[in-house]
This record gives C-alpha cells, structure tokens and sequence, in this order.
C-alpha cells in the first residue's frame, strides 16, 4: 500500500471477511486501529500461525511490528479483553504492542446483565442481540454515566463513581425488570481490580500516539467492527449496532485528526449474510440458505450462531459502499459459491409494486421484494486461482457484472480464508 491513511470497513451486514484482509494489509502499515464496537465482534483470522477469532483486539496482531490500538470510539469488556490476550499469549503472538485507548467505555457485567434482561422482557420482538451489553454501555457513554478505561488508573475515584453507579443499576433491576440478581459494589470493584490489573499496561493516549505517527509518515491502518448496514446512523435502524461503523467515524473513533483519509477499502461478500433480526431482502428459503451455509460455514464467531443468508444484493451494497465512500473493494468468499448452478443479483427492490434501486427505511425494507438477474455458477474448485484470468469465464462474468452494479473498483478477489488466497486486480 502506498497510501499512508487507510480505512478498511464492511459494505453489508459485517462478517464480510474484514479480519482476513486487515491480516493481509498489516504487513504493509505501522499502526492497525479499531474505532468502533465492542467484542461481539468475530473476524476469523487464518495465516502460519493458525485459525484465530479475534473479538477486541485488532487483525494487525499477527504482525509483530504492528501497533494494534483498541480506539476510543470503542466500548470494552475488561474480562473479555483479558481472555483474548491470554488466549494469543498461549499461542505464542506477542500482545507487547497493543495499546488501549484511555477514552475508550468499560463494559461491565451488569451491561451483560441488562442486555439478557431486556432481551428476555422482548420475547419474540427481541432483536437478536449478542447479549455482550454493547448497547447499554453505548447507551451510558451518552447518558454520561459511562466509566473510561483511564480512570482504571484513579482507583479512588473510580470506587466512589461505582458505588454511585450501582445504585442506580439496581434500582433499575429491581423496579423496572423485577430481577432477583441485584449486583453489588464490592464485586464491581474487585471485577475492576482484578481485570484492570491485567490489562493497565496497555491503556495510554493513543490520540497523541497516532497523531505523533501520523505527523512522522507513519502508515496507519483503521479497522471497522461490522458493516455499512449495521451502522447506527445509516443502518437497518433499529436492527443496528450501537456505534458508528462508517470510515468517516474512523478518524473520531480511532483518534488521528490532523492527517486525511487517502483510501477507504470496503469488503463485500460474493452473497449476502446477515446475523440476527431486521429486514434482509434476499434472503433464501430454507432448504437453498441451508446448503450455502454449510459450504461457506456461515456461522457467528462471536457466538457460533447460524447466519441467515441471501443472494447477492446490489441494492444494499451499492448504498454501503457509497455511505462508506469507499475507493476500492475486496469481494471475499467467491469459493463458496463453486457448485452454484445458477446465481440470483438483486439490481432492484419492488415496494408496492414500484421499482427502485435505492436503499430506504427499515418500514420500506421489511415489504421490500427483491427483483432478480439470473447469471450462471460454475462448477470448479477455485482455491487455487491467483489471476483474475485464472477464474471460470462465468466466475469472471459474475464478477464483473456486481462491479458494475455496485458502481466501484473491485480490487481483490478472495477465494479461500488463508491470508495469501486472494486475487489482486489490476
Ligand atoms: P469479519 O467480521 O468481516 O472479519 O468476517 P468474519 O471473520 O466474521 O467472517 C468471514 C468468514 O469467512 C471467516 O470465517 C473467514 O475465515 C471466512 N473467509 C474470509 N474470506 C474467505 C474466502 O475468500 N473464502 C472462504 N471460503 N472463506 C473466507
Ligand atoms: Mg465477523
């Protein structure tokens, strides 16, 4: 890479293979950053070192000369953060150069706790949230009753704040959701000791950290936490994540002012995949969902869920990429669909019998009804492929055609999860 401020992000529903391309991109950068989202996050990460799933911490773990900064647009789970930097120390990757942004939010337990109570008060109308309390520490991070990562570094007055805190939580338990499990002060402040201990050494101001980078021509790579369409301001509203997931949050989420984004890099699956409730256009029957989830193992990292899955939606993805801005695309998992006879590209939505290309509401999605072109599959392992020309003429075809309907530079085919298995584009 030859630009020096990069933003990597996904242009659907995330999990489209973000993790195995800033794996890839790493090698050429200084600096990986997330700046959104918690760790109900999953990317699946496959390189020399094994298959890991990682959940806070950056893709840009794998390189050792990388500094991996978890941002402060970030919403952190101290225990969870732990857990994953042992798990990588037993694997023998260095975690030394991981840095933890001091503005980033503590998720708590209690978080987890107001996350399963509200979801179980939902019932069927819940929104298939991944119960690791994203939400509600989003929630309190603009409520301003959220605690910093730094402050891990007060214990006095973080004591006094928590003590205030859990007052409030526990009225909120008991009165409003009737809980039998109250959550006591004592515990949170030992949670917090024990957890913070572990991962104090990280936390710094990664602000002055990048910009002091940046100003020295240092490259630095911004890593997204799902997709275009999960995006709180822009998403499938409320079937949103809780953050923004969008470049131009990158450099508020990640913290790097004074230098501007040279390229943004959007990453599209060749079909659609979706986790959780909300409008999904395309999505396949049953029976046809089931046999591509199997081949491409479409399962949640984070929580091994089983991914709802559609065709290829033009629609959608156009408008992801152009909320992200995108300048180029890397079109990942174009394997899974070898053995596909025929293949289905949604180019328009039926709303009450009117046609339209373009991405609106939640209300409008929900009785959307999608409008196909059938293009044909093809029926050879293309694993191996490394050139574009290498690929079945229908393959090349199918490409080719959503690069057009998505209306930007396809820059790199996937074809496999291994970090090398990719087709760079000319
Ligand atoms: P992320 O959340 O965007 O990082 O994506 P995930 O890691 O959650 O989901 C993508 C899944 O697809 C992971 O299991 C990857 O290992 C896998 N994957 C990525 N690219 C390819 C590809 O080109 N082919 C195949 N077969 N699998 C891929
Ligand atoms: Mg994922």
């Amino acid at each position: 890479m030859d630009n020096n401020i990069t933003v990597l992000v996904g242009l659907q529903w995330g999990d489209e293979g973000k993790g195995r391309m800033v794996d890839y991109l790493a090698k050429d950068v200084d600096i990986v950053a997330r700046f959104q989202g918690g760790n109900n996050a999953g990317h699946t990460v496959v390189n020399e070192f094994g298959t890991y799933k990682l959940h806070l911490i950056p893709s840009g773990i794998f390189n050792k000369n990388v500094i991996n900064i978890l941002g402060p647009g970030m919403v952190i789970d101290i225990e969870a953060l732990s857990e994953e930097l042992e798990e990588l120390e037993k694997a023998g990757i260095s975690v030394d150069n991981i840095r933890v942004s001091d503005r980033a939010t503590i998720t708590f337990p209690f978080h987890r706790l107001e996350d399963v109570l509200e979801e179980t008060r939902l019932g069927g109308a819940a929104f298939g949230s991944t119960k690791r309390g994203i939400a509600y520490a989003y929630g309190e991070r603009y409520m301003k009753k959220s605690i910093q990562l730094g402050e891990l570094l007060y214990p006095e007055q973080l004591k006094k704040k928590i003590t205030e805190h859990i007052e409030w939580k526990n009225l909120l338990f008991k009165n409003i959701y009737k809980s039998e499990e109250t959550i006591s002060a004592e515990d949170t402040i030992q949670w917090l000791e024990k957890f913070g201990d572990k991962i104090k050494k990280y936390i710094c101001d990664t602000t002055y950290l990048l910009e002091d980078a940046a100003a020295n021509g240092k490259k630095v790579l911004f890593e997204a936490q799902l997709g275009s369409l999960r995006d709180i301001y822009y998403g499938i509203y409320p079937y949103s994540t809780s953050s923004c997931t969008l470049a131009s949050f990158a450099p508020v989420g990640g913290g790097l002012f004074n230098k501007r984004i040279d390229k943004v890099i959007g990453v599209m699956k060749s079909f659609s995949s979706c986790v959780g409730a909300g409008p999904f256009v395309t999505e396949m029957p049953d029976e046809e969902a089931g046999k591509l989830r199997e081949i491409a193992f479409e399962y949640g990292a984070s929580t091994g869920r089983p991914r709802r899955i559609g065709h290829f939606d033009a629609v959608a993805t156009r408008y992801g990429a152009m909320v992200q801005g995108v300048d180029e695309i890397a079109m990942t998992k174009l394997d899974s669909l070898s053995g596909m006879k025929k293949l289905l590209i949604c180019t328009e939505y039926d709303i009450n019998g009117k046609r339209t290309d373009k991405f609106g509401l939640t209300p409008e999605l929900e009785i959307a009804k999608p409008v196909y072109i059938e293009m044909d599959g093809w029926s050879e392992d293309i694993t191996g492929c490394r050139k574009f020309e290498d690929l079945p003429e229908t393959a090349q075809k199918y490409v080719i055609k959503i690069e057009e309907l998505v209306g930007y530079k396809i820059r790199y085919v996937s074809v496999g999860p291994e970090r090398e298995s990719l087709i760079i584009m000319n």
